[in-house]
């Protein structure tokens, strides 16, 4: 097992007893929280079975036949409601590395909306008053779903759906297929009959119907390990904290430190006062199986897949392209793009100097006779990705060709590959379990939890990993919450 352990707090021995904490995850979450504790000056040990950081929004490398390039292992919409990724990103020095432009959404079919630099909420009343291709009564149908959404403070139904909640608000079925479904599927990764009512409004909350930068649309102009995984492990170093890639934490063994009483953990071959669990749920339950631990409702989420088709081009021979567009799915004709993002112009690795910890997708060289070169890439986001279980990939790489050209002419792209994430993110249903990052308090004192499934309300996303990374963190430097006592 290769361990990276270039840091003095690994090569220091024993740190104090009572300030060590281990972080298990190297995604979004574990990475802000791990940052958060370094910087209270704790010494942290970060630990992840992956050889880098990142967890589910990290970046990859692709073999196709323009050669092999750096890409994200998914397209991720970023927006400018996500104040706490957005705030450390800034404060990692890579907020360069992001455009901003103001909420616009457009279809190949005709759907045309525009927020305004205006102050909230004239942007969006202007996005609506200059809207086209939303169908009959959707101004009036947009504004009555918002301002009463805003009425009931965001708050849905209990278990209610996002099909029932825009059937009580009486939206138009064009409306519901032209705008609402797309961003409740883009969103939350459920489809709306299933989807929580609950989080979409959240959802609408902090974007459309919180101030006018909240909607922006934010586009990286960089794969995203450059954004967030690989400053902050540079931070944590520099921090002194103990770095572990390709490190699995198998199980966990607590015991009564015997001269305060309290709760210690064993993890691979140190001791530490605490840890954090910043994982998957399935992941989590997975190992809190392993350790005799019950994992109780964290074992009741269910994962749904996405998938992203990268479509590339020579840079000298590619269509014209929208910064981002909708795409126009019709499942019906093996139409699945649900999004596209240009990406622009991408150098291949062959005339960079090769990254030291990128884990490649697919191994191995390029095809015989590609002429690796500068290519032109979009990144066509599937979301609700097991629908496609029952196709082949190929089937649906023809599928997205078609779709491009149909949507935006030009010629097809060179090369069209499929990244399909199994466990992307959680379903996003009424009824999944709402928990806490202290979930484990009475079974397993000094067991902290992190990650994209403990924000109140969010779906699996980028923000919620952050926001919920950096809340256990504070928990956890919180003088009040001593931590527990074996029992
Ligand atoms: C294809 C795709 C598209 C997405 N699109 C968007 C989007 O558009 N917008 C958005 O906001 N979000 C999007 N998401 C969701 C977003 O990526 C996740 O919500 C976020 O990355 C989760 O971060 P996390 O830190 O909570 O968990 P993870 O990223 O899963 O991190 C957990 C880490 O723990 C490690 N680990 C697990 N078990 C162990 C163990 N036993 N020992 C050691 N290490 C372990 C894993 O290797 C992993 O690195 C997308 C996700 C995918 C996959």
């Amino acid at each position: 097992m290769s361990r990276d352990t270039d840091s003095p707090a690994s090569v220091g021995g024993e740190p104090a007893a009572g300030h060590r904490i281990a972080v298990v995850g190297a995604g979004w979450a574990g990475l802000s929280a791990a940052l958060r504790l370094a910087e209270a000056g704790r010494r942290v040990a970060l630990f992840d079975a992956a050889p880098t950081s990142g967890g589910r929004a990290r970046t990859v490398e692709l073999a196709t036949p323009l050669g092999r390039f750096e890409i994200d292992n998914g397209q991720h919409l970023i927006v400018g409601a996500y104040r706490e990724t957005l705030a450390l990103i800034e404060r990692l020095g890579a907020g360069a590395l992001l455009g901003r432009a103001p909420l616009s959404l457009g279809s190949p079919a005709g759907l045309r909306m525009r927020a305004a630099r205006l102050p909230a909420p004239l942007h969006l009343a202007w996005a609506l008053a200059t809207a086209r291709g939303l169908g009959p009564g959707a101004r009036r149908a947009t504004l009555r779903l918002m301002l009463q959404l805003r009425r009931a403070n965001w708050r849905g139904v209990a278990g209610e759906t996002v099909t029932a909640l825009l059937a009580r608000h009486r939206q138009p079925p064009a409306l519901v297929a032209r705008l609402w479904a797309p961003l409740c599927i883009g969103a939350l990764n459920t489809l709306p009959g299933e989807a929580c009512a609950a989080s979409f409004a959240a959802v609408l909350r902090d974007t459309l119907g919180a101030d006018r930068r909240a909607s922006d649309f934010v586009t990286p102009h960089a794969p995203l390990g450059r954004l967030l995984p690989e400053p902050a492990v540079e931070r944590l170093r520099a921090l002194g904290a103990s770095i572990r890639f390709r490190t699995p934490v198998r199980r966990l063994e607590a015991r009564a430190d015997p001269a305060t009483g309290r709760a210690r953990w064993r993890i691979d071959d140190g001791e530490f006062d605490q840890a954090v669990l910043a994982m998957a749920p399935w992941s989590a339950a997975r190992l809190l199986e392993a350790s005799d631990i019950p994992p109780g409702p964290i074992g009741d989420f269910a994962p749904e897949p996405i998938a992203t088709a990268w479509a590339l081009w020579p840079a000298n021979a590619a269509p014209a392209l929208p910064r981002w567009s909708l795409l126009d799915e019709d499942e019906g004709r093996c139409r699945h793009g649900q999004w596209l993002f240009d990406r622009g112009t991408v150098s291949p690795l062959e005339t960079l100097p090769l990254p030291e910890t990128l884990s490649p997708l697919e191994p191995g060289p390029a095809p015989a006779g590609a002429r690796p070169g500068p290519a032109r890439l979009a990144g066509i986001v599937i979301s609700v990705a097991s629908r496609l279980d029952a196709l082949t990939p190929e089937a649906v790489v023809a599928g997205v060709s078609a779709q491009l050209a149909e949507a935006f002419g030009g010629p097809p792209p060179a090369a069209v590959k499929l990244v399909t994430e199994r466990r992307a993110t959680f379903r996003c249903t009424p009824d999944r379990p709402r928990l806490g990052a202290d979930q484990l308090r009475r079974q397993a004192p000094g067991l902290w939890l992190a990650g994209d499934w403990l924000w109140p309300d969010y779906p699996a996303t980028l923000e919620a990993a952050v926001r919920s990374g950096t809340d256990t963190a504070l928990r956890i430097l919180d003088a009040r919450t001593a931590p527990g006592t074996v029992v």
